[in-house]
C-alpha cells in the first residue's frame, strides 16, 4: 500500500519536495495550493488548489483522504495556514514536519533595521528613505497605503490591488532576480531603501546584495513566530530524512 503526503505548498522547496516524492515508489504525494496565483506552473503528483476551511476542515481532508504525514512547506509569513496545520496534526494526531527556509542574515556593509510587522516597516518612512522598493508581496501593500510623500516601486507577478499607496510604480516580474538585475532596477529609479520580508532563499536575495553594493538602507520585516513544539527542518532533504526516506 502507497503511503500518502500531504505537502502544503507555494514555495520552490514546496514544488522540489514534491518532485522527489512522486519519484519514489510506494509514495503518493498530493500537493495543496491557497489558488492565488493564477498561472502557479507544473508539479508533480497530485494537486489540490484552495482552502480547506480552517483547521477542521484541513482535519477532515487528511482523514477523508487517508494521509500519512503532513509536510507544511508554505511560505515563513504564510501563519495562517501553518498554524491551521499544526492544529490539524494534533487533532488527528498525524505527523507534522515544517520546511521552512533559513532567514537572512545581515554581512558586513549591511544597514538592515529589522522590524516586526508592515505596520512598523511603514512607520519608518518617509524618514528612512522617499523613493522606496518595496518588495513585501502584492498583499502586503495595504499597510503602506496611507504613507504620502514617498514613491513606492513595486514588482509583482500578479497585478496587485487597491487599497496602496498613492505613488507607485508597478512592476511585473517573476524572480528570481540576479544582482544585475537589482543594481539595474535600484539605479534607474533612483531608489533610497529597500523594504522586504525576511523570506530567506536565494531567489530574491540579490536585492539585498545590491542594497549593501550601493550603500542603500533595507528594512526587514522578521517572520512570524512557528506554533510552539513543531518539528522543523531547513531543507528538502531533511524533510525526506524526517519521512523516513532518505537521499534517493
Ligand atoms: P495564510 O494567510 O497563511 O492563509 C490564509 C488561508 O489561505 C488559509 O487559512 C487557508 O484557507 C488558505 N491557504 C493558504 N495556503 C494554502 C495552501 N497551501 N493550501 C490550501 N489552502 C491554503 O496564507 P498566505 O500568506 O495568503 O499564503 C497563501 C499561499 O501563498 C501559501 O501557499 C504560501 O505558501 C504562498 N506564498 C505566500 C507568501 C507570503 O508572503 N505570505 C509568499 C509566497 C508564497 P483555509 O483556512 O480555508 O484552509
Amino acid at each position: 500500500m502507497s503511503r500518502h503526503v500531504l505537502v502544503l505548498g507555494g514555495t520552490t522547496e514546496a514544488r522540489e519536495l514534491a518532485a522527489a516524492l512522486a519519484a519514489r515508489p510506494g509514495v503518493r504525494v498530493t500537493s495543496s495550493l491557497a489558488g492565488h496565483v493564477s498561472r502557479p506552473g507544473a508539479l508533480e503528483g497530485d494537486v489540490r488548489i484552495g482552502g480547506f476551511g480552517g483547521a477542521p476542515g484541513l482535519a477532515d481532508w487528511l482523514r477523508e483522504q487517508a494521509v500519512d504525514a503532513l509536510v507544511d512547506a508554505t511560505h515563513p509569513f504564510a501563519a495562517g495556514i501553518t498554524a491551521n496545520a499544526a492544529d490539524a496534526a494534533t487533532a488527528t494526531g498525524l505527523p507534522l514536519v515544517v520546511l521552512r527556509r533559513p532567514g537572512w542574515l545581515p554581512g558586513a556593509g549591511d544597514r538592515w533595521h529589522a522590524v516586526a510587522s508592515l505596520e512598523a516597516a511603514a512607520d519608518l518612512l518617509p524618514g528612512l528613505g522617499r523613493r522606496v522598493f518595496l518588495t513585501t508581496g502584492r498583499l502586503g501593500l495595504a499597510a503602506f497605503a496611507h504613507v504620502e510623500g514617498v514613491h513606492f516601486v513595486v514588482r509583482s507577478v500578479e497585478p496587485p490591488a487597491p487599497p496602496m499607496p498613492p505613488d507607485v510604480r508597478l512592476l511585473p516580474a517573476r524572480g528570481p532576480f540576479t544582482l544585475a538585475d537589482e543594481l539595474a532596477l535600484l539605479r534607474e529609479h533612483r531608489l533610497d531603501l529597500v523594504v522586504t520580508k525576511d523570506s530567506g532563499g536565494v531567489a530574491t536575495s540579490a536585492k539585498l546584495a545590491a542594497a549593501r553594493e550601493l550603500g542603500l538602507p533595507v528594512v526587514l520585516v522578521r517572520r512570524p513566530p512557528l506554533p510552539a513544539d513543531v518539528t522543523v527542518e531547513a531543507d528538502v532533504a531533511g524533510v525526506l530524512r524526517w519521512l523516513g526516506f532518505g537521499l534517493p
